[in-house]
């Protein structure tokens, strides 16, 4: 492919993809089925003779389409959002063509500086107390990470070298092997199932603290600290999280952060999707004691209309991360390394790669600016009140946690059984598409607003169409 086809392919495409998110709706949300569908639709091996364009954009629309669960359509109400908008995908095609791999300052300067500085806009935006930010000359910074996971892990780790330094120096006698061995990490039974992956991957145990209300209470933490402690233990990690996957529900970092500072033990925040709608004043008191952890992370690419992936992470203490895992092989080492003005992102993360995610973050914050990512935020908080409403104005159902943000967690007041059959026939009609969570030991809906374009006539569609097969559904069981 040439440069003149490629403008021309280019055209193309940009109009094959602004026509499929305008017209999403009329494509049916989730795909109707059976796994292995693709391999017989698709040749076994690669073509030895080059094909034309032509020929692979009808087979996107024959074979990829048709497989796809359309996350964009205003119909998709099930996970979390995936972010997307107009300035994120252009800036994501210039990030394509740039193609730097920008592991060290000298591998692409702008690539690293540029992030250094979006994160301190970003880190403004949400007021995050000055030691998060790197232009305050203070000893922490940010960084982008892939997903919320990574962030999870590159903080256990960090906390782990750092508890087994400190154990050390007080018991030099101990081996690295018997201090690991008695390492605890904390995290809500509500937390995220990477916290605990992250703690498999570390290979350290962790506990899970129950809670009240879907959020952990201070003294149920100092309890569990306490008790691990007299057991010969070491507690060394908390991750607190602020807006958990099945319900919205929020930690009290400001009563479980002196615990942690009091104990040694590191305060990580994952507040994967709800740490958007912190840009907003109103919401901004939920991360109240943020000044108390020792790492924050949220990921842009939920609900700040950044596309995957982009998932930033802000330490209190750059030397946490860069002093815990540095290699330093000579084809890697450049000029400027030892002048302490330059950042190299490789020591922060686990590959050594990394694509120039900052463009995306620029582009999106200039176009839309503070007050239209704000807008958006509370433009879907309120399409979820919007739906709250119509769910406590019907007698059958019942909503089964407060509903803060973009979720709604509801569900018949009836048996787990038949909620799992109400959520089987929407699966099964294919027009709306949602997921279940479970809340004590119920079996609850998860209403999530979604998609960028969603707006209230298809919330009330949506209403409509679970009440019509929640009719039917009480008809078929009355027989
Ligand atoms: C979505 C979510 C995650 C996982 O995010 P990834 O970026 O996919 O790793 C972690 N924690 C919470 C609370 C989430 O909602």
């Amino acid at each position: 492919m040439d440069a003149a086809e490629y403008c021309r392919r280019g055209r193309e495409m940009i109009d094959y993809i602004a026509n499929y998110l305008e017209n999403i709706e009329q494509r049916v949300v989730y795909p109707d089925l059976e796994p292995g569908y693709l391999r017989p639709l698709i040749p076994s091996e690669a073509p030895l003779e080059p094909e034309t364009y032509d020929d692979i954009m009808k087979d996107v629309e024959k074979i990829i389409m048709p497989g796809v669960t359309h996350w964009q359509s205003p119909y998709f109400y099930a996970y979390f959002p995936a972010a997307c908008s107009y300035p994120a995908m252009l800036a994501d095609m210039l990030c394509g063509a740039i193609a730097c791999i920008g592991f060290t300052w000298a591998a692409s300067p702008s690539c690293t500086e540029l992030e250094t500085v979006m994160l301190d806009w970003l880190g403004k935006m949400l007021n995050l107390p000055e030691c998060f930010l790197t232009g305050s000359g203070s000893q922490g910074g940010g960084v982008i990470q892939g997903s919320a996971s990574e962030a999870t892990l590159m903080t256990l780790l960090a906390a782990r070298s750092k508890a087994i330094r400190r154990v050390k120096t007080s018991n030099p006698e101990q081996t690295d092997g018997e201090i690991l061995s008695k390492l605890v990490s904390y995290t809500s039974e509500q937390a995220h199932s990477s916290v605990e992956r992250a703690a498999l991957l570390g290979g350290v145990k962790i506990r899970k603290v129950p809670t009240d209300n879907c959020a952990v209470r201070k003294d149920m933490l100092k309890k569990m600290l306490v008790e691990d402690k007299a057991a010969g233990l070491i507690p060394f990690y908390f991750c607190a999280t602020l807006g958990t996957t099945p319900s919205c529900a929020f930690d009290p970092i400001y009563e479980l952060g002196p615990i942690c500072n009091e104990e040694n033990v590191w305060m990580h925040i994952d507040a994967a999707y709800a740490g958007s709608a912190f840009i907003c004043p109103e919401f901004r008191p939920l991360l109240n004691g943020v000044e108390f952890a020792d790492s924050f992370n949220f990921n842009p690419h939920k609900w700040l209309l950044i596309n995957f992936d982009c998932s930033t992470l802000w330490v209190k203490n750059q030397a946490d991360l860069t002093g815990t895992f540095n290699v330093d092989p000579l084809y890697l080492k450049h000029e400027n390394q030892e002048s302490g003005l330059v950042t190299d992102y490789r020591h922060w993360q686990i590959p050594l790669g990394r694509r120039f995610r900052s463009l995306k973050m620029w582009f999106v914050l200039r176009i839309y600016g503070v007050k239209g990512l704000q807008a958006h935020i509370r433009k879907q908080v309120n399409l979820a009140k919007e739906f709250e409403s119509l769910v406590r104005a019907d007698k059958r159902f019942e909503i089964c946690a407060e509903v803060i943000m973009g979720l709604v967690c509801f569900r018949l007041k009836h048996s787990n059984e038949l909620n799992q059959k109400l959520l089987k026939k929407i699966t099964e009609s294919r027009v709306i598409h949602l997921v279940p969570c479970q809340l004590a030991d119920k079996f609850v809906l998860r209403f999530a607003i979604c998609a960028r374009t969603t707006e209230s006539r298809h919330i009330q569609l949506a209403w409509r169409h679970i009440t019509q097969l929640t009719f039917e559904l009480l008809q078929e069981t009355v027989q």
